[in-house]
């Protein structure tokens, strides 16, 4: 096949639930850890075209959603002060932090523009000598290479006026933490296309078998979801523990190693605050310290912050695939896409903002839905 739409065909979408259904034999929990695989599920309205024995369960890959919340604050604070620009991807304008969003700053007289590429950030550096240029570098390992190459961009070009407040995450110490927490009920992953492109799939074969669970690397079309979907249950039905690649027209087991090279060059392992679920050890990239002058943090010596979280919000069970958006008392109510309490709801990979859009609508024929 070479066509997009060639994996939104429902004849062949509705051939392998039909092989699905005829091998699922008992119930299974299956987590997809990307947010963008939440979405395009509720979209096209997979979930309830699913034999009822399948339980799709919503993971922690929405970026925006784990930036912690100190992070934020940390962001808001850089974003209020004078004689600096505030350089961000869009979903985190509205994203609240202890007290208020990126919006409300840039309400205030802050200056807070939205970029489309972390070098768009090193451009307006350029083009802003006086002008102190952050840039949230947030992201899974999927924007780490473009964020790190910002960083060898701006020390290329001698720029004295920018640095990264870097949010990197990484999927495998996620996958660990939820898999080792006692209230796990996960017994196969769909792990994130876009995310193995980058990394590969190198890292994962020790994970599925200190913790016997089937690993299938997924993309994020409805015939993509479905053939990982029937690959896990296949392994769940039969026994199995491997890592398979359903998505091979963009994955292999190396990955990207070039872009691994500039990940490495710039970034280390490091501690990483999540959102909503805590402290996970070794599950996020922070800059070297070669690289030092242009970390943020270091920049504007911020220290501690104090920060309040939303108590009505339950993100962090919804991340580790321990509630369901609908089990939120929230949601809908104090909760919507124009006044969030929680980032899932603010976020285009979001898991409530996707029951919120589609939950309604799912598998309406003039919808999307299959
Ligand atoms: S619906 Fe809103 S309050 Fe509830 S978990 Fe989601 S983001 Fe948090």
């Amino acid at each position: 096949m070479h066509f997009v739409d060639e994996y939104r065909d429902a004849h062949l979408v509705k051939g392998v639930l039909d092989e699905i259904r005829r091998t699922v034999s008992r119930p299974w929990a299956i987590m997809e850890i990307c947010g963008g695989q939440t979405h395009a599920i509720m979209h096209y309205g997979l979930d309830q075209l699913l034999p009822p024995e399948i339980e799709l369960v919503h993971g922690p890959g929405c970026p925006v959603c784990v930036t912690s919340l100190e992070l934020i604050d940390k962001a808001l604070l850089i974003a209020s002060q004078p004689g600096v620009i505030l350089a961000s991807f869009g979903d985190m304008l509205r994203v609240p932090g202890s007290n208020g969003d990126l919006f409300s700053i840039r309400a205030a007289g802050g200056s807070v523009k939205v970029v489309y590429s972390p070098l768009d950030a090193v451009r307006i550096a350029q083009e802003n000598p006086d002008r102190q240029v952050v840039f949230f570098a947030i992201g899974f390992e999927t924007t780490a290479p473009a964020n790190a190459m910002s960083v060898i961009q701006a020390k290329a070009l001698g720029l004295k006026n920018f640095s990264i407040l870097a949010s990197q995450v990484c999927v495998p110490p996620a996958m660990h933490a939820i898999l080792s927490s006692p209230h796990s009920r996960i017994q196969g992953f769909l792990a994130a296309g876009h995310v193995c492109t980058v990394m590969g799939y190198w890292e994962y074969p020790p994970i599925a078998e200190k913790y016997r669970i089937p690993m299938v690397v997924t993309g994020f079309e409805p015939l993509d979801l479905a053939n990982g979907i029937l690959m896990t249950i296949r392994q769940l039905e039969s026994g199995k523990v491997e890592v398979q690649n359903a998505y091979t027209r963009a994955v292999t087991y190396q990955g990207n190693q070039a872009a691994q090279a500039v990940i490495h060059k710039v970034f280390q392992p490091v501690d990483r605050q999540w959102r909503g679920i805590g402290l996970i050890p070794m599950s996020g990239w922070g800059l070297r310290p070669e690289f030092s002058e242009y970390n943020s943090e270091i920049r504007f010596n911020l220290g501690h912050i104090q920060t309040h979280e939303s108590p009505l919000c339950i993100a962090g069970q919804i991340l580790q695939g321990i509630k369901r958006p609908l089990e939120c008392p929230a949601f809908g109510k104090q909760c919507t896409p124009q006044n969030p309490l929680g980032a899932p709801m603010v976020s285009s990979e979001g898991a409530c903002s996707a029951y919120y859009r589609y939950s309604s609508t799912a598998a309406q024929p003039d919808s999307g839905g299959l």
